[in-house]
């Protein structure tokens, strides 16, 4: 029983499975970026199923979310690393997040905070090596690195990772890749030598994680992989298991007359006498109103085409003229990991990505709070 229309259920098993292909093959320790809400799937129990399997921590980008996952009991380290200048870094010193700078004025306000709280500050540094976002720009990187060891002396601040991101990582052989690892390591030296080695040093995503084990350092930052989406499509899956499926109930079926019209607008109409099914999912879940007319809904062991536009909580389908046997209660299942099972395979979240000419990091991502989750 749910008294949500749609549910998504993540298989926190296929998390655990994801989490140990990501170890295997980084041959690194993992933090598990669960930032996000991670990426739609729940940030606390994803976490909680990562650590059970042997992430060593967790990465999010808001001390807002850091915060969340040590509200609901998470002990483990959690390194948070895009802020506001009018951030709470008073608060993530108190519940002892590591707060990764991405610049020297950063630094100051956090270690204002250290100071007026009275509390070490946990800190990491976040270097731009060139992928052109957040991170210490080049022209700053003296004066961060000269604060940091100074702050580390001082004891206001401990100073425990140096991390960048890259830019290329969905492309292995790019040559931008090794020229971000070359100034991580150097930032790293530069640290040493002021007096202020970092404990650990992190710049690999999934995509690198799972093919340049060579640029792995003491530990990768994966995210979508541990979801169990290949963030190479073309070099095949990894062994991964996507985790969520999103599904819902068809709740009517009814005739629909040749010319009749669905939905707003009649963007579509019955060419000939058929049934249509209505299925209580729409944008406000995360269905892309973008998608109307696109997509394909998994019913029974067969696929059916959405027909008109996708409203905001609901989206009709044409069973045809059969119904296709179709019962009011069938389960309807709109993306989830590809069935192996006879019949036609399940739609996933990744083809709807392709469709819309995007990432399948934002189909799942923007599954909101409204669609009930259930964790098996
Ligand atoms: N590290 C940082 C700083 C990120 O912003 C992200 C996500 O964008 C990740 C790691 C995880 O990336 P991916 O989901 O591609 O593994």
């Amino acid at each position: 029983m749910t008294t949500a229309n749609l549910i998504a259920t993540i298989d926190l098993d296929a998390i655990a499975h994801n989490v140990g292909v990501l170890r295997e093959r980084s041959g690194a320790g993992v933090i598990a970026v669960v930032k996000a809400d991670g990426y739609g799937h729940g940030a606390l129990p994803v976490a909680r199923a990562a650590l059970a399997a042997g992430a060593q921590a967790l990465g999010t980008a808001s001390i807002r979310e850091a915060r969340e996952l040590r509200a609901g009991g998470i002990d483990a380290h959690i390194t948070a690393w895009l802020h506001r200048p009018d951030s709470d870094f008073a608060g993530a010193v108190a519940d002892g997040i590591d707060i990764a700078v991405s610049s020297p004025r950063q630094l100051a306000a956090v270690v204002d905070a250290a100071r007026a709280t009275g509390t070490r500050a946990v800190v990491s540094v976040k270097v731009d090596t060139g992928l052109g976002r957040s991170g210490v720009a080049r022209e700053e990187w003296e004066q961060a690195a000269s604060d940091l060891a100074r702050a580390v002396a001082d004891g206001a601040v401990e100073l425990h990772g140096v991390m960048c991101h890259l830019a290329f990582g969905d492309e292995p052989d790019h040559p931008h890749n090794d020229l971000q690892a070359q100034r991580l390591d150097a930032a790293v030296t530069d640290l040493t030598r002021l007096g202020a080695p970092p404990a650990v040093v992190h710049m690999s995503n999934s995509p690198a994680a799972l093919t340049r084990p060579d640029l792995s350092r003491d530990l990768v930052r994966p995210g979508i992989a541990m979801y169990g989406y290949s963030p190479i499509p073309a070099m095949g899956d990894f062994g991964l298991i996507p985790a969520m499926t999103l599904e819902s109930q068809v709740t009517t079926v009814k005739r629909a007359d040749a010319g009749q019209g669905v939905s707003y607008n009649h963007t579509w109409h019955a060419a000939a006498d058929t049934v249509i099914g209505v299925v209580p999912a729409g944008y406000a879940d995360g269905v892309p109103r973008s998608l109307s007319g696109r997509l394909q809904v998994h019913i029974g062991d067969r696929l059916y085409p959405n027909v008109g536009r996708i409203c905001m909580d609901q989206l009709v389908v044409d069973l045809g003229p059969d119904g296709g046997g179709v019962r009011e209660g069938d389960r309807a299942v709109l993306f989830g990991p590809a069935s192996a099972a006879d019949g036609a395979r399940v739609p996933t979240a990744t083809d709807w990505a392709d469709e819309l000419g995007t990432i399948d990091y934002e189909i799942v991502s923007r599954i909101g709070s409204r669609p009930e989750r259930r964790y098996t």
